[in-house]
């Protein structure tokens, strides 16, 4: 079996979390992926359904891995980004509320290895993307906010989603402003409104399930593998 045909070996960051316990679920139904081993903070089982599970201090211990997705916190990152480099393994982040020197940092990986970070891995909110810059382009002068709504567990505000649907909108010319929610079990909900006097355009994606995140990180960890390094966009990954 040569590269392209045997199964990603994917090592799974922040695995039990809320986007890691979706991402081992769908990777299981997957015969394009093969789990190598799965990390958290602290671990319970050695293994759990035929993954080795791994606590973050033995990270240098687990077994090879082409790919890495890693959803977990700022604090994990810099480790995975350097087990990553350390191995010539491809990364996968969704992880958001990274400070400036973090993305500095992952610059200097992507020049070493693959390197996909996405504040927001589903299909919706690409093609959400598209819509916020050409109603920004459109609409010069009206004004622009970004209202974010989300579980009160997320520790990060705004949204990486929401900071990066503002860097959208000022491509297409509009300063957006910031407002978060924190309530109950919402998944994510972004709102992009135009205001101008007498009117409005709200631009909304609402997500209800982590799943789509969790397959979109399945979809570039596979379509990753093998590129030279270098940093890749969702759509650069896209069919
Ligand atoms: P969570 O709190 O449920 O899970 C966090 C995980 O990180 C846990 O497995 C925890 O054990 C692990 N972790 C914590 N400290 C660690 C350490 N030092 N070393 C190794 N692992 C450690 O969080 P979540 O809801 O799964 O979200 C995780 C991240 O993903 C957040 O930053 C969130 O904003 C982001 N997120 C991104 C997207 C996207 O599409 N990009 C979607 C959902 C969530």
């Amino acid at each position: 079996m040569n590269e392209a045909t045997s199964p990603v070996r994917l090592l799974v960051h922040g695995a039990s979390g809320r986007m890691g316990q979706a991402l081992l679920r769908l990777a299981a139904e997957r015969d394009d992926i093969a789990i190598a081993g799965a990390v958290s903070r602290r671990v319970e089982a050695r293994v759990v359904d035929g993954i080795p599970h791994f606590a973050a201090t033995e990270l240098a211990g687990v077994p090879p891995f082409d790919v890495a997705i890693d959803f977990s916190l700022p604090e994990a990152f810099d480790a995975i980004t350097q087990a990553c480099v350390a191995r010539d393994a491809a990364l996968v982040s969704g992880t958001t509320g990274l400070s400036p020197g973090q993305r500095q940092a992952l610059d200097q990986a992507a020049g070493r290895i693959p390197v996909l970070w996405a504040s927001n891995f589903s299909l919706g909110v690409a093609v959400l993307h598209e819509l916020v810059e050409r109603a920004a382009a459109a609409l010069p002068g009206w004004d622009c906010d970004i209202v974010e709504a989300h579980h009160t567990r997320k520790l990060d505000a705004p949204s990486g989603t929401a900071l990066t649907l503002g860097e959208v909108a000022a491509r297409g010319g509009a300063q957006a402003r910031y407002a978060s929610l924190r309530a109950g079990d919402i998944v994510g909900e972004h709102t992009v409104q135009f205001t101008a006097a007498g009117e409005r355009i709200e631009l909304i994606h609402r997500a209800t399930s982590r799943d789509i995140f969790a397959r979109g990180a399945l979809h570039a960890a596979v379509r990753l593998r093998g590129r030279p390094a270098g940093h890749y966009s969702l759509r650069d990954l896209l069919d």
